[in-house]
């Protein structure tokens, strides 16, 4: 297994050492195989927002498995699913399910691309919609230059019709759609961005790209991989009040287990297979023990008061690690937005992907380390999001923000 796992990130080389191999995991902890415990801010990197192995989720899943393991048709499961998805998210009027993140946005691509009958792509430094070719671009020497390629493998030709533009950056939205916006397709952001650590968006920036995109006929997909369900009920786009065209979903709506979805508009998604011509398919898509986990965790995330309580934990743990931050003399720029946070270390302020890349990724992997020793477990990088659940409470805000008191003492 390269670098001895599944996937990069997981590997420490952004901190050092070799990763805690996870035995168990129970509500806002985990036990690691040599029996040490830890408070858990990855939550699986955020499909978990109620906490590791919730039973209610846990008991759904068992039944489930009872009943069969995949029959590649239509299940009950997939159908309560979606009606969830569709009554939280007014935008989307239509789902289709995959399997994984990346799946969604390819997808979604392939869709925008179809309907409007345009090659380009406009994607923003910083922001991570997974693995795809198109989507492994970066940004050429100027704003309206080609893109170059982010990985080998990935063609140069590829490369070259996505367009990437500094993120928050309203002035070069308009100056990309005014020069290029008829041969743009679509527009994907991630609305919060969670993968260059967090980074909200700045006043005026996703209302510009809605215009933007708009005037000229232009899609917009709003990546809420991370965001749906975490920043409300209705995502980032209830909370930000803006109406993208598709969606794409992912982390929470598996509640653990590997599921994912696009949707939006109902004239857009007509033109999916088979109702339309646009192919996508997918053997385990709709997967129906990712269906009852996905369900059974937004059942949970749709009672009174869960939200609240997420951006209560999270506002408590920001400002827990401020005041230590503070007690030390040490300059942390401290993002959040409900349930997500990311400390970076910088005087900040953080808004796009270059300041974050300013940020002191060796003091972070210092403070990685001190956190980890002290029981805490939290991202492996400068540049991910932190996520609370709801198994998260006050003794493990209280218990965290003592261990970075200590830790930070150590950076
Ligand atoms: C995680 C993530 C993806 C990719 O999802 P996978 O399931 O890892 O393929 C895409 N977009 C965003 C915003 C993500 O955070």
């Amino acid at each position: 297994m390269p670098g001895g796992v599944s996937s990069p990130v997981r590997a420490f080389r952004a901190v050092g050492g070799t990763p805690v191999v996870i035995a168990a995991g129970a509500g806002a902890r985990v036990t690691d195989i040599d029996g040490r415990e830890y408070w858990d801010y990855v939550q699986a990197w955020g499909p978990l927002i109620v906490g590791h192995a919730h039973p209610e989720v846990v008991r759904a899943v068992t039944n489930a498995a009872r009943q069969g393991l995949g029959f590649g048709a239509p299940t009950p499961a997939e159908v309560e699913l979606a009606r969830l998805i569709v009554e939280a998210l007014p935008s989307v009027a239509r789902v289709r399910f995959v399997t994984s993140g990346t799946e969604a946005v390819m997808s979604a691509l392939r869709l925008a691309r179809a309907v409007t009958g345009r090659p380009l792509i406009v994607k923003f430094d910083g922001c991570y919609h997974g693995h795809a070719d198109a989507l492994l671009a970066r940004a050429g020497s100027g704003l309206l230059t080609l893109g170059l390629p982010a990985s080998p493998g990935v063609p140069a030709e590829v490369a070259a019709l996505t367009v990437t533009l500094p993120f928050n950056d309203a002035e070069s939205v308009r100056a990309l759609f005014e020069a290029r916006g008829e041969a743009a397709a679509v527009a994907i952001v991630e609305p919060v961005a969670g993968n260059m650590g967090v980074v909200p968006p700045a006043p005026g920036f996703l209302e510009e790209l809605r215009e933007r995109t708009s005037a000229t006929a232009s899609l917009l997909i709003f990546d809420e991989v991370i965001t749906g369900f975490r920043l409300g009920w209705s995502g980032a786009q209830g909370r930000y009040g803006i109406t993208p065209d598709l969606t794409c979903l992912g982390k929470i709506i598996g509640g653990g287990l590997p599921a994912a979805a696009y949707g939006g508009r109902a004239d857009l998604m007509a033109q999916v297979a088979p109702e339309g011509p646009v192919y996508q398919a997918g053997t385990l898509s709709g997967h129906p023990l990712a269906m009852r986990a996905g369900a059974e965790t937004l059942r949970l995330l749709r009672r009174p008061g869960a939200y609240e309580r997420l951006e209560a934990l999270g506002a408590a743990l920001e400002a827990g690690l401020r005041d230590a931050a503070a007690r030390r003399g040490l300059p942390l720029t401290i993002n959040r937005v409900g349930s997500m946070l990311t400390p970076f270390f910088s005087p900040g302020p953080i808004t796009d992907s270059p300041s974050a890349q300013r940020a002191d990724t060796r003091a972070y992997a210092r403070f990685f380390h001190e956190m980890l020793a002290r029981g805490v477990l939290i991202p492996p990088s400068q540049f991910e999001a932190w996520f609370l659940s709801l198994a998260h409470d006050e003794v493990a805000v209280e218990e965290t923000v003592r261990a970075a008191d200590a830790a930070l003492a150590q950076v």
